[in-house]
């Protein structure tokens, strides 16, 4: 993606941290952005399933999760990362899109403050960061 998309992201991303809520004109500025894909964004981020899940040391993951499928993933906001295919095969290999649902889910929950919070350890951090950077 070029510079310009991630402007108009960064555009509307600047008004939900500022407002703190995802109102309709907003769902409609992500939805002209991301086309049809943003409904399953909006699928996991109503379902209040997406955790921050924090380290003594103030270090966090976004935790998402997908229960129909049984499974979660783990979400590196501040380097854009997610440890899911999808994110490997569409945003790393064919830059097809700029980031996954998991990692546009979990942006717009901390940008509104909708998450639940789990204390981890910094050992259990480090250990998904090796399973998810460390392959
Ligand atoms: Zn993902």
């Amino acid at each position: 993606m070029g510079s310009l998309t991630i402007k108009i992201f960064d555009n509307l991303y600047e008004q939900l941290v500022a407002t703190k809520k995802l109102s309709d004109n907003l769902i409609l500025g992500f939805f002209s952005f991301f086309g049809p894909f943003f409904i399953n964004v909006l699928n996991l981020y109503n379902e209040e399933n997406i955790k921050k899940l924090i380290t003594p040391s103030g270090r966090y993951i976004m935790r998402v999760e997908e229960k129909e499928k049984g499974r979660h993933h783990n979400c590196f906001v501040k380097s854009n990362h997610c440890d899911c295919p999808s994110f490997a095969f569409n945003f790393i290999e064919f830059d097809k899109q700029i980031w996954c649902k998991h990692l546009i889910a979990a942006k717009i929950a901390l940008a509104t403050g909708q998450f639940s919070i789990k204390a981890i350890s910094d050992y259990e951090y480090s250990e998904v960061f090796q399973h998810t950077f460390i392959k």
